[in-house]
């Protein structure tokens, strides 16, 4: 991984760099800051360019024997310590059974979720842990003696999911550190790491993204994209690449539940002000719609989800301050007309009310009964 296919964060490369330049490079770090910032692929390439053989001023060469083998996550200097699932039937697992997984993820996608490695390993998006057999493991490798680079570097994923005694263990290792031993940790939560583990690294706090950046890391991925649409994708993505990754991924889901939105939400203010045009039998067709089988209760769980998002939106649109909103723009168009109906006197009611029909679809609620009774609770909260 080289810094330069890492989205932005230009001080943090700078910082990292320097460390190099002036030989000092603290012996445990701590990468955090939110997910999808690149925290993980600055970690790689900040190994990288410190066992790299011809290092340039701003990034590693890529084409020495340390770089390829680093290219492929394949150098013998290098481990990976991340949260794994334990296969069932299996007596215990450790993270070198997952490596071959974990390293097609990151060579594939260079961003992805903690639920999307989940997945990949698992099948299904169970939480994963680093179990306290790992520790050993972690022990084993650092005793060997260094191959070919002048640095053993070990990366630890995600250390608020060590096992207590395995953060322990780390512990100790971080108290006596082995020479020539660097370890960068990288953490989504590091309010969730124990604090003796915290004190003894040097905390790097990764930002968020620029909207620019985003926008501009989406055009050159994704051929077709209009400029629009990436910067409307990269706003509301909130400095994530992950998110805006995402969003683009079910940006079709989007545009429905746009218009499912505003839809419900003009029929049950014109049923609410008895508008002659609008009746309660239009609203009911309406809550057959959403509520049919082939929809699904997932879908429909999206679509509460997104209307609560909506609420929100639109309550904080009538404060005035673009900063803080987060709509493409057909969201904030129809902001203009719609959010003078959400106030102080409904907006809680209204996000409490779609959170309860989510969580009734969760709970396998006959749907036709949940979003009919939601509709009736709309028209009320409304008129408010
Ligand atoms: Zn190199």
């Amino acid at each position: 991984m080289l810094f330069s296919q890492i989205i932005g964060q230009q001080e943090v490369k700078d910082r990292f760099i320097r460390s190099v330049s002036e030989g000092r490079i603290p012996h445990a770090q701590l990468l955090s800051g939110p997910e999808g910032v690149g925290k993980l692929p600055l970690a790689i390439a900040y190994a990288q360019y410190i066992c790299c053989e011809h290092r340039g001023a701003r990034d590693a060469c890529g084409v020495c024997p340390s770089c390829l083998k680093y290219n492929k996550l394949a150098h013998p200097d290098l481990h990976f310590v991340f949260p794994i699932i334990k296969p069932a039937g299996k007596q215990s697992a450790v993270c070198d059974d997952f490596m071959g997984d974990f390293r097609k993820l990151v060579q594939e996608k260079t961003y992805f979720s903690v639920d999307e490695w989940y997945s990949r390993i698992s099948g299904d998006a169970k939480q994963g842990m680093i179990y306290t057999n790992e520790s050993e493991e972690i022990v084993r490798k650092l005793s060997m003696k260094t191959y070919e680079a002048e640095y053993k570097v070990m990366i630890v994923w995600l250390p608020e999911k060590l096992h207590e005694s395995a953060a322990n263990k780390l512990l100790k290792i971080l108290e006596e550190p082995y020479e020539k031993t660097l370890f960068l940790l990288v953490s989504n939560a590091p309010d969730a790491i124990i604090t003796t583990i915290l004190s003894r690294t040097q905390r790097i706090q990764v930002p968020g993204l620029a909207d620019a950046e985003i926008k501009q890391a989406l055009l050159d991925r994704h051929d077709g994209l209009t400029e629009a649409e990436a910067a409307d994708v990269a706003r509301i993505a909130g400095g994530s690449y992950l998110r805006a990754e995402m969003l683009l991924e079910d940006g079709n889901e989007s545009r429905v539940n746009f218009d499912r939105f505003v839809t419900i939400m003009r029929l049950a203010w014109q049923v609410g002000n008895r508008k002659d045009h609008a009746s309660l039998k239009t609203l009911r067709k309406w809550a057959d719609d959403i509520a049919a089988s082939s929809v699904g209760r997932e879908r429909q769980k999206k679509f509460l989800q997104y209307a609560q998002r909506m609420v929100r939106e639109n309550f904080i649109y009538n404060l005035h301050q673009a900063d803080l909103n987060y709509m493409t723009s057909y969201e904030s168009d129809f902001s203009v007309r719609f959010s003078p109906f959400i106030n102080e006197r409904n907006v809680e009611q209204l996000v409490a009310e779609l959170a309860l029909a989510e969580r009734h679809i969760e709970q396998n609620v006959n749907a036709k009964m949940v979003f009919f009774d939601l509709v009736l609770k709309i028209i009320m909260l409304l008129k408010k």
